[in-house]
């Protein structure tokens, strides 16, 4: 099976889907998860047709790691979280559910020990109003 066209961040990177965008250049584009582990939980995905880290080349691994590192930067410094894990997965056994490649930044804090998948969907107003403030440290 290769790359779906119609997987769900194909269709936000073509602005099909909505979502709450912090940061896009020419080789990847910023934004919230909709299922947040905490609070700021970012992905970052290459604008480039790849399932996982095996099929995806270098110039946008490359991208993919250093807007990872400058949206994390801004993370921090809007939310001032304990750490910060930063992962992705590689395959549905790894437990990969979107198949075109991630990059999860999720912050940790003192008072909510990470948790890998609480799967709730957020309020759209409360993703809109986390995006909001890591443009503002980011711009
Ligand atoms: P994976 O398990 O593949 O590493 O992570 C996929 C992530 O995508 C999950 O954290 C999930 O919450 C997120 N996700 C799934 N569907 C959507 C969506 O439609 N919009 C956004 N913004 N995130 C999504």
């Amino acid at each position: 099976m290769g790359y779906d066209d119609n997987n769900v961040f194909a269709k936000i990177l073509r602005e099909e889907l909505p979502s709450h965008r912090v940061h896009e250049d020419s080789h990847t584009l910023a934004f919230m998860d909709i299922m947040p582990v905490s609070k700021g939980h970012t992905l970052v995905i290459p604008k480039s047709k790849c399932e996982n880290i095996f099929d995806l080349d270098e110039e946008f691994l490359s991208a993919v790691i250093r807007t990872t590192k400058v949206v994390a930067e801004a993370i921090k410094k809007t939310f001032a979280p304990s750490g910060v894990v930063i992962t992705q997965l590689n395959g549905a056994k790894a437990g990969q559910t979107v198949f075109h490649y991630h990059m999860h930044i999720i912050p940790v804090y003192e008072k909510a020990p990470f948790q890998p998948h609480p799967k709730d969907v957020e309020d759209d107003a409360v993703l809109a109003s986390v995006a909001a403030e890591i443009k503002q440290t980011l711009a």
